[in-house]
């Protein structure tokens, strides 16, 4: 398997650090609004890369975080007059709904950078010790001049880096490189104490120190939007081989950007639409099934026309299936003709995993799919054998799955299992664990199923 590494700009084969595993670190959202649609590119295209790794028999530890402690959580939270915690774990329930309705598989781990202040103290303090770092009046700095490797990954040159940058006169730093590994304490913001004072992380060490707990010091893949390359993915290079004395990651994946109109969609411009807004409009499997054209590393605009052609290749694949789902088939033996059909099967199969295998080439993959419904539609019929019906429907599932496009029909919830989520919504109500109450109430919902609160508790009906 070829994959392309930011780190070396070649695509490589990849041999994991252990055998038969893979461990792999994905930087997840800042927590402070609804995820956009660009948001949802990582989130899609590397649950894709995890989901091939795990058909290919690969045993993988999946971590991607939730940094819930930052500038924009906090200014959120002051606006609407209430603690920083309130604004993230509000957008951390809102992010897992789209994941789960993007069908993007839960992480192993979903760590969040503030439950991880004391790692992020040691690794901090381990960096002070070996003179990667150093506190000035309640901050510390990472000096990055004294890390060798520095640039390596975004092959950027530090003189050429220092050369733009105008040095403020109050400057605590030695160096204008150096970045922020803690900051004091500042008033109506989140602090934790530190031998340093009273302070919180800067944004880079809660991934370095989050990788190593969950994953290991050395990692196979760590992965984000290109974006991140520098200065974000460069400093934790700097902060975990620093602090390790190893390397870090051994393959570096990065996604081109989502577009609007050729411009990178970001919230800080404006010119985005939530992954909520979009539901309202298509459903969220044209939205994966979309990404998935076109390669994860080149730039991909949104527009109508794409995704209406998007909506028309998945009704293509899904009524393939449907057809042969119910397709009952002849009791007897594979004829000679339908082992040839068979034969062409097994030959799309090894295409879609070439194109998989030629660094996650999802767009040549779902033409494979293509190729494969169009030998369905033309060959299998009700005459056709039972095996063959089978085996053709068995492989278009396996290999929709392997991208993330459910094709099995959602069973109808059964009148006990409502009752039973009812009961167990009334429960979380009581315990006052709303976020668990709105997610029935909406689960509910996406089946179709209204509830009522009436003076004899709640009653329910199907629309
Ligand atoms: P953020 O919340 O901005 O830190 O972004 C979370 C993830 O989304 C990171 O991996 C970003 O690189 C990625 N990302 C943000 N905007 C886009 C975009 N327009 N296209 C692709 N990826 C993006
Ligand atoms: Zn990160």
């Amino acid at each position: 398997m070829k994959l392309y590494n930011t780190l070396t700009r070649k695509k490589e084969e990849f041999v994991p650090v252990e055998e038969g595993k893979v461990r792999m670190y994905v930087c997840g959202p800042t927590v402070y609004n609804y995820i956009h649609i660009g948001n949802a590119r990582p989130m899609i295209v590397f649950d894709t890369v995890r989901r091939y790794f795990e058909y290919k028999g690969y045993d993988v530890n999946y971590v991607s975080n939730f940094t819930d402690v930052d500038d924009k959580i906090i200014k959120k939270a002051n606006e609407e007059g209430v603690d920083a915690s309130v604004i993230s774990e509000r957008y951390i329930v809102e992010a897992k709904k789209d994941m789960d309705a993007l069908n993007v598989k839960e992480a192993t781990t979903h760590p969040k950078a503030t439950e991880e202040i004391d790692g992020m103290i040691e690794m901090i303090e381990t960096l002070i010790e070996k003179g990667y770092a150093y506190a000035k009046n309640g901050t510390v700095f990472y000096r990055t001049r004294k890390f060798e490797g520095y640039g390596k990954l975004s092959k950027k040159n530090i003189d050429d880096l220092t050369a733009g940058i105008r040095i403020a006169v109050d400057d605590e730093k030695e160096d204008p490189m150096d970045f922020v590994l803690w900051k004091p304490k500042k008033e109506g913001e989140p602090s934790w104490s530190s031998p340093w004072g009273e302070g919180r992380p800067g944004w880079h060490i809660e991934c370095s120190v989050m990788s190593k707990k969950y994953l290991g010091e050395e990692i196979d893949i760590h992965a984000g939007g290109e974006d991140l390359i520098f200065p974000h993915h460069e400093n934790e290079i700097a902060q975990s081989e620093a602090a390790n004395g190893k390397p870090f990651a051994k393959y570096w994946l990065h996604n081109g950007f989502l577009n609007i109109d050729n411009v990178k969609m970001s919230k800080s411009l404006g010119n985005f639409f939530t992954v909520r807004e979009i539901s309202e409009k298509y459903d969220l499997q044209v939205l994966r099934f979309f990404m998935l054209s076109a390669h994860y590393r080149s730039p991909l605009n949104f527009s109508a026309d794409l995704m209406a052609a998007s909506k028309n290749g998945l009704d293509r694949i899904l009524t393939a299936v449907n057809r042969l789902d119910e397709m009952q088939g002849q009791d007897r033996p594979l004829t000679d003709e339908e082992k040839a059909v068979l034969v062409q099967v097994d030959e799309l199969v090894k295409k879609f995993e070439d194109s998989m295998e030629d660094d996650f080439n999802t767009a040549d993959a779902v033409s494979a799919i293509f190729e494969l419904v169009k030998l369905a539609n033309i060959n299998v019929t009700g005459e056709s054998s039972k095996e063959l019906v089978k085996t053709v429907l068995a492989t278009i599932k396996k290999l929709c799955d392997v991208l993330g496009i459910i094709t099995e029909h959602e069973e109808e919830l059964l009148d006990a299992d409502i009752e039973k989520l009812i009961e167990e919504r009334h429960a979380a109500r009581k315990a006052k664990n709303f976020a668990r109450a709105d997610e029935i109430r909406d689960l509910l919902a996406a089946q179709g199923i209204l509830l009522k609160d009436t003076r004899e508790g709640v009653k329910w009906s199907r629309a």
